[in-house]
């Protein structure tokens, strides 16, 4: 059975609270905000599923495929400009739509908290645009994605790298009407961090929220905004690099534990297609650079390769060196390294506010930009 001792062997993917046939687990929120199986031990009759299909300590068995990777942008601008990227993943969605198919991924709800939702319209897939920094709850979506699997529809499921690792060995079997898409993946938020921080901008504005948009392209897409407006018609947008929460964030502060150590990345998890930001495209494909947006899709199967080409006509795309696009994103093969303040930060976090304790920890000194930039370099030398 699931037992979790260290915090860094439990991704929260929720694949033991679905698989267990006896209902006994159940996930518990700790003092960071991250929620963890418990098991009624009074109901359990040790079986072992929840511990044979935990994506942190079992790995799937590789696909041999040759990745394909392309520089990928929509053709619809507006899809485009309110995506994170270059909007591919509404084009995808629009396929599955047509074909009466169903999408799962990660949508606000009305408390502006992230889960797991399942879409049949395209209205409903307008949830899923946009990068939602905060662990997404999965709930029981592997449970429904599994029902439709089996009555034949066609099924798209998007997670970070360990949730689609979490559903592909939750399935335990290869459906040929599912296609898995990753988000590559730099960790993944506390949401009571994530709460506090709501409640914080919240109150310096006087009025409940009504929009979050993390990813806005205003100023750009490489320098991209935090925006959030408010119900009395006020609006607060700071860019990524001067905003505390995503401040916070990119200094990897409040990550859950296991992201650390994630071991979902480098194509461990069997996903068909991978989307990412094609961060310093402007370097390789100067022609295709654009402001409003470029993802990076790593083609990962045959059965990828041949569902990406029901898209092709809603795309510009451009083939591009998988080793260069690695270089330029490093998550998509291995972790963050883990910041050695984190503890003390939510040490600090549980006596004094918020703000004030994510302002402490986020000035970098200027030998850890150093070391920084020397690890930057050596991981553009590798690759
Ligand atoms: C926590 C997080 C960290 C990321 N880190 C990186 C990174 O290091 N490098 C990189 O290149 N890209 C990263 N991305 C992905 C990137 O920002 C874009 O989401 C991706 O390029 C797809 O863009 P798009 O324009 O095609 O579609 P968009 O419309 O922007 O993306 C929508 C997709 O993102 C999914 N999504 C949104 N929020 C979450 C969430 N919290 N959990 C799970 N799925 C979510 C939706 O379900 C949907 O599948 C990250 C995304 C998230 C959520």
């Amino acid at each position: 059975m699931i037992n979790i001792i260290e915090k860094e062997s439990c991704c929260g993917c929720y694949g033991c609270v679905n698989i267990c046939p006896y209902d006994c687990i159940s996930m518990k929120i700790d003092d960071e905000g991250f929620w963890y199986p418990i098991v009624d031990h009074d109901k359990c009759i040790g079986c072992n599923l929840c511990s044979n299909i935990c994506p942190t300590i079992n790995e799937i068995k590789k696909i041999e495929f040759n990745v394909i990777p392309y520089a990928c942008k929509s053709k619809n601008d507006e899809i485009q400009v309110s995506s994170s990227s270059g909007g591919v993943f509404t084009n995808l969605c629009e396929y599955i739509i047509k074909n009466e198919g169903i999408v799962f991924g990660a949508a606000f709800n009305d408390k502006f908290e992230v889960e797991h939702i399942e879409a049949s319209t395209m209205k409903l897939c307008e949830k899923f645009k946009g990068s939602k920094y905060v662990q997404s709850k999965i709930g029981d979506t592997y449970i429904k994605a599994r029902k439709y699997l089996q009555e034949g529809k066609l099924v798209l499921f998007s997670g970070t790298q360990c949730q689609i690792k979490g559903l592909n060995l939750f399935l335990r079997k290869d459906y040929s009407n599912l296609i898995t898409v990753d988000i590559i993946c730099h960790g993944v938020p506390s949401p009571l961090i994530f709460k506090e921080y709501k409640e914080l901008i919240s109150k310096k504005f006087n009025s409940e929220i009504k929009y979050i948009g993390f990813r806005e392209k205003d100023k750009g897409w490489k320098n991209f905004s935090f925006k959030v407006k408010f119900e009395n018609g006020k609006e607060y947008s700071n860019t990524h690099r001067e905003d505390l929460y995503m401040k916070g964030f990119l200094n990897d502060l409040y990550l859950r534990p296991s992201c650390y150590n994630c071991t979902a990345k480098d194509f461990r998890n069997n996903s068909d297609i991978s989307l990412a930001d094609y961060w310093g495209i402007e370097e390789k494909h100067l022609d295709f650079y654009d402001e409003k947006g470029v993802s990076l899709i790593l083609i990962n199967s045959r059965k990828g390769k041949l569902f990406f080409k029901n898209i092709e006509e809603k795309i510009s795309t451009l083939d591009t060196d998988l080793n260069y696009a690695i270089s330029r994103n490093p998550c998509i093969v291995k972790p963050v390294s883990y910041n050695r303040k984190r503890e003390r930060f939510f040490n600090e976090f549980r006596r004094n506010n918020l703000e004030d304790t994510i302002s402490k920890f986020v000035n970098v000194s200027m030998t850890e930009k150093i070391i920084n930039k020397l690890k930057y370099i050596m991981l553009k030398f590798k690759y």
